[in-house]
């Protein structure tokens, strides 16, 4: 049996019209709830849920707060919330974003994932994580109801970006099973680098010029380009001194089909060293 047929096998999920890839720059926690041009894109996404494409039977997050070793499929019923920032306002420490889980199908789809060369499945963890501020950042705006399940898939960042791209091609095939792949990270991430107060149309040059060159790749569906970024040297370092904000980038264009166009938001930039660059394949 192959791959692609065991998937037919879901008794959790029903098969659906081809559900769109999300990436989306998260950038600062505080976009969770500030009224600003972020906010705003995201709250206007949902909106096209259940009128453009069909609404969500599961939300598969690959968040860049979410680091293990191996990787793993949260599957418990009732997630937390998870504040895991700190010098934020009592405000955002507040929120709570109670979406389901969905364990059913996180078993079922963690058995038909594969960690890269090996048998091992992906792992299914009961109660350790949640929903981190990469996930509940942007999905909070987005389907305020918190009523569409959510799943999170972790990162083992001590594997090799290939290792990533490798699982994100095999996350492709849930689209037809209405699952919307959200990847939450930033196309640049330079958290030393920061510039408090700098206008969202500026950015350093190395900034601009990474942004610029990952725009190129994506829009040319060069997935192998993407996956070899940190060949492109000094700028990739400054970009990302540690790279798990790019990495849910690398499964979200590994999801989707090579003639599948990216549409581009949020174009802009926080603090002159976080690019808020956002990805609709649809
Ligand atoms: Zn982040």
């Amino acid at each position: 049996m192959t791959k692609t047929s065991a998937f037919a096998t879901f008794k959790s999920l029903t098969s659906s019209s081809r559900m769109p890839v999300l990436f989306l720059g998260h950038g600062s926690p505080m976009n969770a709830i500030e009224d600003n041009e972020f906010r705003r894109s995201w709250q206007t996404l949902g909106f096209d849920f259940g009128v453009k494409w069909p609404r969500p039977q599961l939300i598969l997050c690959i968040s860049a707060h979410w680091l293990t070793s191996g990787w793993y499929l949260t599957a418990m019923a009732e997630p937390k919330t998870i504040h895991d920032f700190g010098g934020f306002p009592q405000a955002l420490f507040d929120q709570q974003y109670p979406a389901p889980g969905f364990p059913e199908a996180a078993q079922e789809i963690s058995q038909r994932l594969h960690q890269h060369g090996s048998d091992q499945p992906v792992l299914l963890d009961l109660q350790e994580w949640g929903l981190d501020h990469g996930a509940w950042s942007v999905l909070k705006p987005m389907f305020p109801q918190a009523d569409i399940p959510v799943v999170q898939l972790s990162m083992d960042y001590s594997r090799p970006p290939a290792e990533h791209v490798a699982l994100g091609r095999q996350l492709r095939v849930l689209r037809d099973y209405g699952v919307l792949i959200v990847g939450s990270g930033n196309v640049v991430h330079n958290l030393r680098a920061l510039q408090m107060g700098v206008a969202s149309n500026q950015a350093y040059d190395w900034a601009l010029e990474f942004d610029k060159i990952i725009a190129a790749y994506l829009q040319d569906g060069n997935v192998a380009a993407l996956q070899n970024f940190q060949q492109l040297g000094a700028v990739a370092k400054q970009a990302h001194p540690t790279y798990e904000h790019l990495l849910p980038l690398l499964y979200c264009a590994a999801a989707v089909d090579a003639d599948e166009a990216p549409q581009f938001f949020n174009t802009s930039f926080q603090a002159a060293s976080i690019a808020m660059r956002s990805v609709l394949w649809a």
